[in-house]
């Protein structure tokens, strides 16, 4: 490659490998850009792809099932692939500041580096719960919590603190796999009692009334406690203190609550909503810093607030690709608009679901098995790739 040319290449640089820039990768495999430099910095080589993660749990998914292997998708996509943590940004200098790395120059940064379940604004919950994001992290202390669960006699309470649709969903996992294990040593899992927390006055506040009739149902039929309006303001030595004064002795915590974003975003100082979420137009472009888009959870879409959203991570993807691939040639963005409300399948553990949308639901083994057939497709698209010449694109 000649000078002018190498001067002329312009460094695309994709933080994070989540559900947006899987996508971006994919449609840039597809479609190179010539004098565009992909670089993708991610803290996991495999994307845990979100949908999957309670069939995981419950044991009807491999780790392979759920995941989209980095490597080949970026061999695909002709990207440099840096296994790192980005920990800080350097926006007047166009850099991203990495755990293990010298600082990565960037032209167009985009950060789709998801969310996690706000554990630090509750003092002791760092030090003593299992959080279910990082994703990768929980993977290893759930095999961890299993041997615990295993290897205990007599009584033992499990409590899931969290009662969207992400709470309900694991809990109900949780619940099925402990018992198929203890049922493959001949013993019956009566031993184990399971309660629900979420301070607000209902499960599944962002579902309609048919969802959660149905869900407070199958919760009530697989005997879970369920304390709405519960807020937990400190956990110490296995227990749960609540605003209202009660307390709750666990063996073991769980903690899927409400998405928060990564600190040090706001201290870099892009423009971040009131949660520290990054501020970014109906175009993805962040609204201080026209250099940077994100997507996906971390991302809050100013002038059309959505729920965090696996589904919504993914279909931004598309409307990513498009505009980072304008801003690079200097071309209008296009504003991207997504949809009000999609539909929602939510697993209850035992190869059964229930589709929520609007003001309805259903149920049914059906369901399960649609849903399975749309996820398991979803991470095919990602992992049976077109091949790369040798030596690379
Ligand atoms: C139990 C559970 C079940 C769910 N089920 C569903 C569902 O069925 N459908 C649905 O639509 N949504 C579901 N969700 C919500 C869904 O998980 C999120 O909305 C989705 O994962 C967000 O995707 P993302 O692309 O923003 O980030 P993620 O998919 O979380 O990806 C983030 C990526 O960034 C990387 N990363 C993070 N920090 C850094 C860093 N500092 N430096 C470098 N890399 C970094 C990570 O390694 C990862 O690759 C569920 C959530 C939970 C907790």
């Amino acid at each position: 490659m000649g000078y002018v040319e190498a001067c002329d290449l312009k460094d695309l640089v994709l933080l994070g490998g989540g559900h947006s820039h899987v996508g971006v990768l994919k449609r840039f495999g597809a479609r190179p850009s010539p004098g565009v430099r992909l670089t993708v910095i991610c803290r996991d080589l495999r994307t845990p792809y979100s949908g999957m993660l309670p069939g995981l749990i419950a044991g009807h998914y491999a780790f392979d099932d759920a995941h989209i292997d980095l490597e080949p998708l970026c061999r695909f996509a002709g990207a440099r692939l840096y296994h790192d943590e980005a920990v800080a940004l350097d926006l007047a200098e166009r850099k991203v500041v990495c755990k293990g790395r010298a600082p990565i120059r960037y032209d167009l940064l985009s950060i789709n580096i998801g969310s996690t379940p706000g554990i630090l604004e509750v003092p002791g919950a760092a030090d003593s719960v299992v959080p279910v994001k990082p994703i990768q992290q929980f993977i290893a202390r759930w095999d961890a919590l299993c041997h615990r669960v295993i290897s205990h006699e007599g009584p033992m309470r499990i409590g899931v603190v969290g009662a969207g649709a992400g709470g309900v969903e694991i809990l109900l996992a949780v619940q099925f796999r402990l018992c198929k294990l203890l049922a493959a040593q001949g013993r019956s899992a009566d031993h184990l009692q399971y309660d629900l927390f979420t301070d607000t006055g209902r499960i599944l506040p962002t579902h309609n009334a048919r969802t959660r009739r149905i869900f407070e149902r199958i919760l009530a039929k697989r005997r879970v406690r369920v304390l709405t309006g519960h807020a937990v303001v400190e956990v110490a030595g296995g227990r749960l203190r609540l605003a209202n004064g009660g307390e709750y002795a666990l063996d073991e915590i769980l903690w899927v609550t409400a998405a928060s974003a990564a600190r040090w975003l706001a201290q870099s100082g892009l423009a971040v909503d009131e949660r520290g979420f990054v501020e970014v137009a109906d175009t993805l472009q962040s609204l201080s810093h026209p250099d940077v888009f994100a997507a996906g959870d971390i991302a809050a879409l100013v002038d059309h607030p959505r729920p965090k959203s696996g589904v919504i991570a993914v279909r931004e993807g598309k409307a990513l690709e498009r505009n980072l691939r304008r801003a690079l040639a200097g071309r209008p963005l296009r504003p991207y608009r997504p949809q009000r409300q999609s539909l929602s399948l939510i697993s209850t553990g035992d190869r059964y679901a229930v589709a929520s949308r609007n003001g309805w639901a259903l149920e049914g083994r059906l369901l399960w098995r649609w849903k399975d057939w749309i996820d398991r497709r979803f991470v095919r698209m990602f992992s049976e790739l077109p091949d790369v010449p040798a030596g690379g694109r």
